[in-house]
Parts: structure tokens; sequence; C-alpha cells
């Protein structure tokens, strides 16, 4: 049967989480700074709460999706007494410690909390492709579980209630990685007058899904304290590091990125390195002495 649940932010992935639970048979109560967002959630079935107070009494549990942890205190603040006996699972994007410090927050006005990191765009909500990340007290998630899995797959990380930003901002990091690369190739392939980027986008994509695959064997490396599997001459990544950067250059293309890299390979062979591994490529961007 369904549960009662409320969502606060109904943004373009507020709107998509509350349509999932009024689908998903849930009664789903909704609040939004600009009330007629709630308005075709509303023509579905779900119920428009008149105040952010009224929203979070309508549900023992509240899901907050809103711009970040900053307006969620500002909105959630001055109504905590309505927290009381309740959970809290917070989806808005943030940092470990943002997500730290809520739950704190939200703990001492006597609610549960959970921090969750949606690993989806809005349209692929309910769909298989979508997976939500939690963390905090297991008790939450096991508990309320049921209502989660309206959103495709449910994942739960562990007690400390910052994994799910550490996975959430790690994971968008690679994701920006992958695109600002994306653009790179496509910029230095197009300034030929006979490259289209659809075309050249036809041969980067299996190629990058084959690199993908070798990201286990290396994830492998980086946890081992034992012979790498992989290892590939510095001097070699130097050469291509330059001759990236020359090309991106000839190509009228910012090369920093290859400068930078090429630089490093520099540093390394000076320093008497021979060999690229992947724990040694993790390590160097390490800060020293910090830890999350
Ligand atoms: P939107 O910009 O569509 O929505 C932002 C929400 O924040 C709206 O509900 C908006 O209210 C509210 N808001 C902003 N400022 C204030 C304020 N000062 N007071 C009250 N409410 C405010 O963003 P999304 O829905 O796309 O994103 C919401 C969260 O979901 C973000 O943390 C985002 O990182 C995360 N997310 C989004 C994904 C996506 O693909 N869109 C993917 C994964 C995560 P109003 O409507 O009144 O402006």
């Amino acid at each position: 049967g369904g549960t009662d649940v409320t969502v606060i932010g109904l943004g373009d992935m507020g709107r998509a989480l509350a349509s999932a639970l009024v689908a998903a048979g849930h009664r789903t109560t909704v609040w939004n700074r600009s009330a007629d967002k709630a308005d075709e959630l509303v023509a579905q079935g779900a119920v428009r709460a008149a105040s952010v107070e009224e929203a979070l009494s309508a549900s023992p549990l509240t899901l907050v999706c809103l711009i970040d942890y900053e307006v969620t205190r500002t909105l959630l603040g001055p109504v905590a007494e309505a927290l009381r006996g309740r959970t809290l699972v917070q989806l808005s994007n943030g940092t470990p410690e943002q997500a730290r410090s809520l739950e704190a927050w939200a703990t001492g006005q006597g609610a549960g909390y959970l921090d969750g990191g949606i690993m989806a765009v809005p349209g692929t909500i309910a769909t298989p492709e979508a997976f939500v990340l939690y963390s905090g007290a297991e008790k939450h998630f096991t508990a309320h579980r049921p209502v989660f899995e309206a959103f495709g797959t449910a994942k739960y990380l562990g007690s400390d209630t910052g994994l799910a930003s550490l996975y959430d901002l790690a994971l968008l990091s690679g994701m920006d990685y992958l695109f600002a690369g994306f653009f790179h190739a496509v910029a230095v392939a197009t300034s030929h007058k006979d490259v289209t980027a659809a075309g050249f986008t036809e041969f980067l994509v299996p190629w990058l899904t084959n690199m993908a695959h070798q990201l286990p064997a290396l994830a492998a490396d980086v946890d081992s304290d034992g012979e790498p599997a992989y290892t590939q001459g510095l001097d070699v990544l130097l050469a291509a590091a330059r001759n990236m950067a020359q090309a991106a250059r000839d190509a009228g293309v910012r090369a920093e990125y290859f400068d930078r890299a090429a630089a490093d390979l520099e540093r390394q062979l000076a320093e008497g390195g021979e060999a690229f591994t992947a724990s040694g490529a993790v390590r160097a961007l390490r800060v020293p002495g910090v830890s999350g």
C-alpha cells in the first residue's frame, strides 16, 4: 500500500520525484516557493500544502530537493518543530560536510535524517537507469526503502551521513572530466573542415567505452599494495602529452590541460620516476595531510 510522503522543492528534479511517488501510489504532499509548479502534480493526484510547516506535518517522511543546503536551512529553520518524530531526507546537491551538519541540526530537532544523491536526470527518474544513493542511520533507510524504490534503484552506502554526497560529487567529477574531454576532442577534430562533431563522435563513443572497461583493473591497482597489473613508460606518455598539446595549439584550441600534464610527467621523470601507475596517478593528486 501507499505511504504518506512530502516533497519540498518542485524544480525539474523535485517534480520528477513527486510524480514518481504519485504514480507509485503514495499519498504525496508537495510544496514549492513558486506554487504554480505544483499544478500538474495536483492534477495527477498530489496534495498542495499551503506552507512548509503544513507540508512537513502532512507526512512522516519528507524529501527535500532544492537548489542547495542553505535554502533548505532557510526554509526549514523557522518551522523546525514540525520535524520532531519525522524523517527528513535531503536530496539536494551538497558536500559531505554540509550533509553531516544538516544531520546534526535535524537530529537536534528530534528528527531522523538521511542524505541522498540522485544519480539520474529528471527524464530517467523511475526507470531502471536511475539510482539514488543514501547514507545515514540504516534504520531510516530500511524503514523507507519501499518509497525510495519509486525513483529507481535505492543504494545504501553506510552510516556516515557524508557518504552519499562524497560518492555523488566524485561521480559528478568523473562525468565532468568525461564531458570536458569530449568538448576538447571535438574542438580539435572539428578544426578540420572535413570533420563534423557527429562523424567524429562515432569514433569517440566506442573508444571511450573501451577505455571505461579498463577502469576496474586500474582501480584494483589503486587498492592493492602489490605489483601493478598496468604500467606504461612515463617517457611514452610525455611524448603523447606534448603531441596532444601541440596538435591542440595547431588547431587553435587551448592546450593548458596537456601543457600541465606534460609538466607533471617531466617532473616525475626528473624525480627518477620511470613508469606510470594508476596508484601513482591517484597519489599525485593528494594534498598531504588532508583526508575526508
Ligand atoms: P531547479 O532549478 O529546477 O529547481 C530549484 C529548486 O530550488 C526550485 O524548487 C526552486 O524554487 C528552489 N529554490 C531556489 N532558490 C530558492 C529560495 N531562495 N527559496 C526557496 N526555494 C528556492 O533545479 P533541479 O530541480 O534541477 O535541482 C534540484 C536539486 O536536484 C539540485 O541540488 C540538483 O543538483 C539536484 N539534481 C538535479 C539533477 C537534474 O538533472 N536536474 C540531477 C541530479 C540532481 P522555485 O521553483 O520557486 O524557483
